[in-house]
């Protein structure tokens, strides 16, 4: 399990609720655990009041994770984090004072004596987990963070004993390494993340990352984790349209050259992909960190056989990633319990009741099974033919392939807890006031928009684009830029998500291993239309996307050409095309379609009805608030109805 940062580490009371977390995924059978970061030292640290490990107090705090867990057969690492200029205060060092793209403060550059101490810092560091229970650490070496910002040319221009030739860049890492055997014993895992590939331009090639590689295990690592990817990189590394497995060949690369184990991680997220990588030999171990939010249980539903039973993550990163880089306990959106497990307890009900749940989407799904689990006895009605809701039409945008796991994750829950699904189902109030509880989630319908010539065939939802009912034209508006009006554009421009080889491609990976940091010029594909996408806002389009994901679909349009609109007004749609102002200027896009994403409505049939009648009724998800409808609200709300009734 990899190291991922819960914001537990930074709260009272934070390392009981750690110890839950991480003793329920070590219970279901995780072989080794790595911790989310920790700093060796106040400069190191991602944040003023993030985790450190510098003292005998904090041991203690650790001590309550490494009991727990080894109350299991399993091993568990501490990661050393030290973030170099991503810091985000005012006391972030690095090898040279360049400040980084994605952060407000420039690092303070570090004297021969300020590394020394840095190097003393990760050894006490280590010192410290070993006597806190931990079996190891992880040295985190990659991802541009400090140790990284020393190998590489980007942001190393010293011309010192640290910084200049490869062998001065690399020294840094090497003398943590030693430095850390020292103060621990030979049984002590070192585990090193090392960057395989930089994604930035002036960062490591290939050659170099097999020369420090080599020089690692000399001297003295265990291990070798497999980092992709700087912060700063403008190419995906774990998003959900990067292919699974994405970038395993590069530690297969490193496989034949080095003799130490090699993990291999990022986008792994089936037991299916994780066997294959083992059992081919591209790899020793396999490093999973998300889907382990997604399900504690993923290693013991994996061995029993029962891969279908597993809650697999997404890569959404709404509620993970996002949290963590808005300074928020991290979650997941398809298990809100994670990072939470002390308080979503799934306890029996007092009093078994007969309850319908009407609409069969994300809402609905969860709470419909989480109510079964506690021994309700429930009915789920969906209108369609088959459950999922908005998850339907999101798994058929090119790159959320996997959002058909969730659809899968719930079918198999709803057959295995015996709820009652009525599909194909129009639920009458006369059936519903027999329950004693009834929930709606019945979801959300697009917004209309009421302009001249919007009734015409050519102005279309994206529910009809989506669900394939209209052939659409070679140039299209789309109006509304919110997360389902990008969706659309990408959708309209390729009809599938990439391989691994279009993806290097139209990323601009360079597998060769010869460029810097293992960029090359991007190859795009001709886009299959000419798109304009508009907004009536002012500013930027794509604002209101996730923070970790954004810019991704923000590069995927530009690349594509799609031409960008804000400020805009709707007059009318004629055989002229569409006619806008913008910023109080006219325009006409000449389209052939309009496809309308400006939003939702409530829809909550049955809803007032039943109050009025003094039926016990629950209003959850999109059906309660479109304005604010997502799948991480609406499986949260869903839960916790469910954990009440
Ligand atoms: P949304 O995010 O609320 O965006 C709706 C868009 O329509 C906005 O651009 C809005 O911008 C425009 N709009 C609203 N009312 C309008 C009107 N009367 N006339 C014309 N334009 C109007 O809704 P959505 O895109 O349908 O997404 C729904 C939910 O799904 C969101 O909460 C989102 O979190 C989630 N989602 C997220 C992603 C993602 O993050 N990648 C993808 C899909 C869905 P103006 O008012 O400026 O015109
Ligand atoms: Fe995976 Fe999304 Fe859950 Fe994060 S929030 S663990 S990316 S499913």
């Amino acid at each position: 399990m990899g190291s991922m940062h819960t914001g537990l580490e930074e709260i009272p009371n934070g390392y009981d609720r750690l110890a839950e977390f991480y003793r329920q995924r070590a219970e279901a059978g995780v072989g080794l655990i790595i911790t989310g970061g920790i700093a060796p030292n106040e400069e190191g640290a991602a944040f003023a009041s993030a985790a450190k490990l510098v003292n005998d107090n904090e041991v203690d705090l650790h001590r309550k994770i490494t009991n727990v867990v080894h109350q299991h057969p399993t091993k568990i690492c501490l990661q050393i984090l030290h973030t170099g200029r991503y810091a985000f205060h005012p006391n972030a060092v690095s090898a040279s004072s360049l400040q980084a793209p994605i952060s407000p403060f420039s690092p303070k550059e570090l004297s021969s004596d300020g590394i020394k101490k840095q190097i003393l810092d990760f050894a006490q560091c280590a010192e410290l987990a070993k006597k806190a229970g931990y079996d190891g650490v992880e040295i985190m070496g990659s991802e541009g963070y400090f140790i990284n910002q020393f190998i590489a040319l980007r942001t190393n221009q010293r011309n010192d004993e640290w910084g200049g030739c490869f062998e001065n860049r690399i020294r840094l890492a090497l003398e943590i390494v030693k430095a850390v055997r020292e103060k621990t014993d030979s049984d002590f895992l070192i585990i090193f993340r090392i960057s395989l590939l930089d994604l930035v331009e002036n960062g490591s090639n290939w050659n170099e990352v097999l020369h420090l590689a080599k020089a690692l295990e000399s001297a003295g690592v265990d291990i070798l984790n497999s980092g992709i990817g700087w912060h700063e990189a403008r190419i995906p590394t774990i998003a959900t349209s990067v292919p699974r497995a994405a970038f395993t060949e590069f530690t297969h690369k490193l496989k034949s050259e080095v003799s130490v184990p090699l993990i291999a991680t990022n986008r792994i997220n089936t037991p299916e992909i994780a066997e294959n990588i083992i059992a081919s030999g591209q790899a020793d171990l396999v490093c999973l960190a998300r889907p382990f939010l997604a399900d504690p249980k993923f290693v013991s539903k994996a061995q029993e056989g029962k891969p279908e039973l597993i809650n697999t993550c997404i890569a959404c990163n709404q509620a993970c990633l996002d949290h963590t880089f808005e300074l928020k306990l991290t979650s997941c959106l398809v298990n809100p319990s994670a990072c939470h497990e002390t308080l979503f307890i799934t306890k029996p009900a007092t009093v078994a009741k007969t309850i319908a749940v009407v609409g069969a989407g994300p809402a609905g799904m969860a709470c419909a099974v989480t109510l079964s689990e506690r021994g309700h006895s429930v009915t789920l009605y969906e209108q369609q033919s088959e459950i999922g809701g908005q998850f339907n039409l999101a798994k058929k945008i090119p790159g959320k392939e996997d959002y058909q796991e969730t659809v899968r994750y719930f079918k198999t829950q709803i057959a295995r807890l015996n709820v009652n699904l009525k599909l194909n189902t129009k639920v009458t109030h006369s059936e519903l006031i027999n329950f004693e509880s009834v929930v709606i989630a019945t979801g959300v319908t697009p917004r209309k928009i009421d302009l001249p010539g919007f009734d015409h065939s050519n102005v279309v939802s994206y529910v009809d684009v989506l669900n394939g009912s209209v052939e659409i034209g070679n140039r299209v508006a789309i109006i509304g830029a919110g997360g389902i009006g990008f969706d659309v554009a990408e959708f309209l421009l390729h009809k599938s998500g990439r391989d691994i080889n279009e993806f290097q491609k139209f990323w601009g990976i360079d597998a060769s291993g010869e460029n810097p940091g293992g960029v090359s010029i991007p190859i795009i594909e001709e886009p299959a239309r000419a798109i304009s996408l508009l907004q009536r806002k002012s500013g930027k389009l794509g604002s209101t996307l996730g923070k970790t994901t954004g810019w991704i679909h923000r590069a995927e349009l530009k690349l594509h050409k799609v031409r960008m609109l804000s400020s805009v007004t709707y007059k009318k749609f004629d055989e002229a095309g569409l006619h806008i102002l913008i910023d109080n200027k006219p325009e006409i896009l000449d389209v052939d379609h309009v496809v309308v994403c400006a939003g939702q409505v409530e829809y909550a049939p049955f809803f007032q009805e039943l109050v009025d009648q003094g039926i016990h009724v629950h209003l959850i998800g999109g059906a309660k608030k479109a304005g604010e409808l997502d799948a991480k609200t609406a499986i949260k709300e869903g839960t916790e109805l469910a954990l009440r009734l």
